[in-house]
């Protein structure tokens, strides 16, 4: 190790580091051979330093990963301890280099955040295998040769002598995700959880460091159990799965015995850490299994937090402190993290996982911010401070982008800003079709930052009001006084135009900090919304009263969520009731005038929509849960969320059976999940008869632009024959699309 460090320290050019290395090596491990082989542009291996072979083959001896034993050992990334190497299958003779003589061959990987840099090699003449002891020695030293190169990657210049090796991500890449929530921002990555880089390789003192990880390791557990135990509630379903999956880690004797080993080799805690980490890695990165993959990331989060704790960090939901224009990585953010991010700062943000139907992904369109998610492997190749381009409505992340690619994208942006200065200009324009059929299209929102958005998009009213939204970002249950507040100012801010509010709908993934989430194997469609206020009515009570205060002298509209069957509705209809009745009692001012309505989001309720119609004064479809009951296919789950169209012929149909339900009745009808706000969802609403659409704010411009251009009547026509029970389409998509372009329709 001695050597090594003084190895590292030296000042001379990296070719001379490596060979001072190889030399080192080779005298501490009493062997004749050592060989650097480095990857040159992540294709070919060559030998670049070695004592014991030529050195004329220095830079000459090139292979393959997979081609021979040294193309083994990168393709694998694992250690390869043979005491014949010339026995082995794979052993391909390079005469320029002189190693006949050898049988002995110990072959470790060049390791650095899970990417093979190169390999490190040992021969003897003795044909013997290496003790463990020696393969760990080897692995660490390999460790340290990352650092080498890195460094001399970093420090560029005339140094740079081994530039064009795989190293740090440098770059241009272009990820391509799916995309969640729209617009095109360019800003700086920072990472979620961003991983900590050893600073120092090497222990002064053993035992000391074997101390230091053992502290670490148990901050670490304490953590963990804190977060499964209590600040789980404040996140998603999902997250909540992650924090199970890491406590199952965090105690995992093996996982603690390699770090444990690897401090006894001589290694900082740090090190260590970084160490397994690379293990783990190379081997899973291999794998073509997503749970595999997946559990990678658990790991690797895992020891992100320890490196953490060793470096004294409080651990928490990630360090704040972003640039002004930062474009968050991640591998999944719940929407209570993503709420604790500085909405001032936050342009954009790029997920590995996330689904569209998430409430991240809704948050993110409430908001503007564009999503991109699935963006598969992107953790790999970005380090905070890159410069990023996202294309949210592409799904596309540009990543340490060309000048070119730049100039490309601002041009878009002016573009998009026409657009939307288009769509500034229609803003007092009724959103009236060819045909003369006027659409209203209102706004989701929740927030108290979410009102201005009412003039500035020119919507005609709120039509979902996720009321549960300001009990999520809430420390403690808000009060009564806090909710008639904010009721109160979304109605002031509406003036005339409508907003309906549905009561809480908590469950599924909205769990509030405050509450102790009741575990359920399916909570989707679990004790959830219209279910806990029926069993529990205090707090729905609490919330209709304030609702009630909020409308005095004003329109007030209701709505329920999830509900399954009529009964349902009529009791949470009666609970609204007793509260008019109590505030009539105390002789307190009544909304003017009331509308209580349902929100159409199970397919059971669907089939009850006739007699629906008896007791509801408006029916609003949920179509973001509608859509994951009638495919049953959970809209948090990534595999699955997007797996259906919500204009396959059957989901049309459901649409359509519902809007004819409540068309034939005179109630009032109109769809609030996200399909609303996209405009060939939209147009086919339209056209199945839907009047009111409600939508996150960037889809106002874009669904307006589409409808002033709509024969509704015409596209009616051309989708009936193919909403019939007999029809084999998986989608309408592409018959609205054509009908689009023949029309010249916007979209
Ligand atoms: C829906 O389910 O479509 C809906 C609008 O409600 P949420 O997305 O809040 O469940
Ligand atoms: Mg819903």
């Amino acid at each position: 190790m001695r050597a090594i460090r003084e190895a590292m320290a030296g000042t001379e050019s990296v070719q001379e580091r490596l060979d001072d290395f190889v030399q080192a090596i080779s005298k501490a491990m009493r062997v004749k051979v050592a060989s650097i082989y480095l990857l040159r542009q992540g294709e070919e291996l060559e030998l670049s330093a070695t004592q014991g072979l030529k050195k004329s083959a220095v830079h000459i001896t090139r292979m393959k990963p997979g081609e021979g034993l040294v193309g083994h050992v990168a393709l694998t990334a694992r250690p390869l301890n043979l005491a014949d190497a010339p026995a082995h299958p794979l052993f391909s003779y390079r005469p320029e280099t002189g190693e006949d003589p050898y049988n002995s061959f110990l072959g470790v990987p060049i390791l650095r955040g899970g990417r093979v840099l190169g390999v490190l090699v040992v021969q003897s003449k003795k044909a013997r295998s290496f003790n463990e002891e020696e393969v760990e020695d080897l692995l660490t030293v390999a460790m340290v040769l990352a650092e080498i190169i890195v460094d001399d990657e970093r420090v560029g210049g005339k140094k740079a002598a081994l530039k064009g090796i795989t190293l740090a991500p440098v770059k241009p890449e272009t990820v391509i995700g799916k995309s969640f929530a729209g617009g095109l921002v360019e800003g700086h990555a920072y990472l979620h959880m961003p991983p900590v880089a050893p600073a120092n390789m090497l222990a002064d003192n053993i035992a000391a460091e074997e101390i230091r990880l053992e502290e670490g390791v148990s901050k670490l557990r304490a953590s963990v159990d804190a977060m499964v135990a209590g600040d789980t509630a404040k996140l998603s379903r999902a997250s909540k799965d992650i924090y199970e999956t890491y406590r199952m880690f965090a105690y995992d004797r093996k996982w603690v015995g390699r770090l444990r080993e690897a401090v006894h080799s001589g290694l900082t805690a740090e090190a260590a850490v970084e160490r397994v980490r690379n293990e783990h890695r190379a081997r899973l990165m291999k794998s073509r299994d997503p749970y595999l993959r997946a559990r990678l990331h658990d790991l690797e989060d895992l020891a992100n937090r320890l490196l953490r704790a060793l470096s004294g960090e409080a651990l928490g939901p990630g360090n704040k402190n972003i640039s002004d224009d930062a474009i968050i990585f991640a591998r999944e953010i719940g929407p209570a993290e993503l709420l604790d991010y500085d909405r001032d700062k936050l342009r954009g943000i790029v997920l590995e996982e996330g689904s569209a139907s998430s409430h991240t992904a809704i948050i993110c369109r409430a908001i503007g911010i564009p999503l991109i998610g699935r963006a598969e492997g992107v953790l790999d190749l970005i380090e905070t401070g890159d410069l990023v381009l996202v294309d949210g409505k592409e799904g596309i992340a540009y990543i340490r982008p060309l000048d070119t690619q730049v100039a490309g994208f601002k041009m878009r942006q002016n573009i998009a800003g026409e657009m939307s200065r288009a769509y500034e200009e229609m803003k007092f324009t009724p959103a009236k079709t060819i045909d003369g059929r006027h659409i209203s299209l209102q706004l989701n929102a929740g927030l108290l930052v979410d009102l201005p958005q009412l003039d500035q998009a020119g919507a005609d009213g709120i039509g979902l009001f996720r009321t549960e939204f300001q009990f999520m970002v809430s420390e403690f249950m808000p009060r009564l006084k806090e909710q008639t507040e904010l009721y109160r100012k979304a109605i002031e801010a509406a003036g005339d135009r409508p907003v309906t509010f549905r009561t809480l709908d908590l469950g599924g993934d909205k769990i509030l900090p405050y509450m102790d989430p009741v575990p359920e194997e399916n909570p989707a469609i679990g004790w959830r919304a219209i279910r806990i206020a029926l069993d529990r009515p205090g707090l729905m009570r609490y919330q209709l009263r304030a609702l009630v205060a909020a409308a005095a002298g004003r329109h007030l509209k209701v709505m329920f969520p999830m509900v399954a069957t009529v009964d349902e509705f009529i009791q949470a209809r009666a609970l609204f009731d007793r509260e008019v009745e109590r505030a009539k009692k105390l002789g307190l001012e009544l909304p003017q005038k009331i509308e209580v309505g349902v929100m159409l989001e199970t397919p059971s309720l669907a089939w009850q929509v006739r007699s629906v119609c008896d007791h509801a004064d408006f029916v609003s479809v949920g179509a973001n849960d509608l859509m994951q009951f009638f495919f049953a296919a959970d809209r948090d789950n990534a595999r699955v969320s997007d797996r259906y169209d919500p204009l396959h012929p059957a989901a049309v149909s459901i649409l359509k059976f519902i809007a004819d339900g409540c068309i034939r009745n005179d109630v009032p009808v109109s769809v609030c999940g996200a399909i609303a706000g996209r405009p060939l969802e939209a147009l086919t609403l339209v056209a199945m008869g839907y009047d009111q659409l409600s939508m996150p704010v960037t889809g106002i411009g874009p669904v307006k632009a589409a409808l002033l251009k709509l024969d509704a009547e015409k596209l009616r026509e051309r989708l009936e024959p193919h909403i019939s029970i007999n029809s084999r389409l998986s989608t309408l998509r592409d018959i609205v699309r054509e009908f689009c372009l023949e029309e010249g329709i916007p979209i």
